[in-house]
């Protein structure tokens, strides 16, 4: 989206670098993004990286910028991994991780990262923190967007997303100005292929399967807060954030408790 660096150490891979580095945040977020298809994640992570500068990392625009370069320049992985995603299904542990391993430099950006559709399975969940604990990367909160299925299953149907800077906009909650077209770019809106209605079905029954289990894992680890996904998308930030700051608040205050501890 406009108001974001491009990201294309992200999108296209670390032989590429980002036009733009962000400034060096004191405390920065590391943020993992949780909860079904539809829910509204792609929007919040933008409006908490224009609020915290943190990096919009999701590995669901890795996959269609890759599946937006011509045929003969597609790896048999980013083929396998379209086959699977037009279905709605998952792609594959293996291929999402061989390319979130090759980003892991995204990271260690100086402005943090929000990541945004993966961990999507357990294993990846673990391959993520097993890398982490490795490399002395911290993951501050994990945010688990909640909506009821009849909700999703209605923005999924609505959604339209802009072919030239993926801006996402749905036809009933949050039209463009011009039908069709979009409101920063004027680039033309499309139905994903996976926001059919034969898709949905997959998606959401793939998320029940393989993610869901993911908010007891990242509970168990004391990283959850819980947001309702209800609403329109500035309130669902603002609670966002409100939470979010709260959680630094007690962070710090603890970590003043313990130096103070320390020093008697
Ligand atoms: P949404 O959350 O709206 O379904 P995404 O843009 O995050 O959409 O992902 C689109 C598709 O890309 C998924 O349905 C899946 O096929 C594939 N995908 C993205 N991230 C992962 C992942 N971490 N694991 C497996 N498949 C993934």
């Amino acid at each position: 989206m406009s108001t974001m660096n491009n990201r294309a150490a992200w999108l296209q891979g670390p032989s590429v670098q980002c036009e733009t580095t962000p400034e060096g945040a004191l405390l920065p977020w590391g943020l993992v993004l949780l909860g079904a298809p539809g829910v509204g994640k792609g929007t919040q992570a933008e409006l908490l990286h224009k609020r915290l500068r943190a990096c919009h990392l999701s590995t669901g625009d890795v996959f269609r910028a890759a599946g937006s370069n011509p045929d003969c320049n597609q790896s048999p992985a980013i083929k396998e991994a379209l086959r699977h995603m037009q279905r709605g299904e998952l792609v594959p542990d293996s291929i999402v991780w061989d390319m979130v391993r090759e980003r892991s430099s995204c990271l260690h950006c100086r402005g943090g990262f929000i990541l945004d559709g993966f961990p999507r399975t357990l294993a990846q969940a673990e391959a993520l923190k097993e890398l982490m604990d490795r490399e002395g990367i911290r993951l501050t909160t994990v945010v688990n967007y909640a909506l009821p299925f009849g909700d999703i299953v209605a923005r999924l149907g609505g959604r339209r997303t802009c072919e030239n800077c993926k801006a996402v906009y749905n036809v009933t909650e949050r039209p463009p100005k011009i039908e069709g077209k979009c409101d920063q770019c004027e680039g033309k809106l499309f139905l994903r292929e996976d926001d059919r209605p034969e898709s949905i079905k997959v998606r959401l029954e793939a998320y029940n399967r393989s993610t869901a289990p993911l908010i007891d894992f990242y509970r168990d680890l004391g990283l959850l807060i819980e947001v309702s996904a209800k609403g329109s998308p500035d309130d669902i930030f603002e609670n966002t954030f409100t939470q979010l700051e709260a959680r630094r608040v007690r962070e710090v205050a603890q970590k003043v408790l313990v130096a103070q501890e320390d020093r008697r």
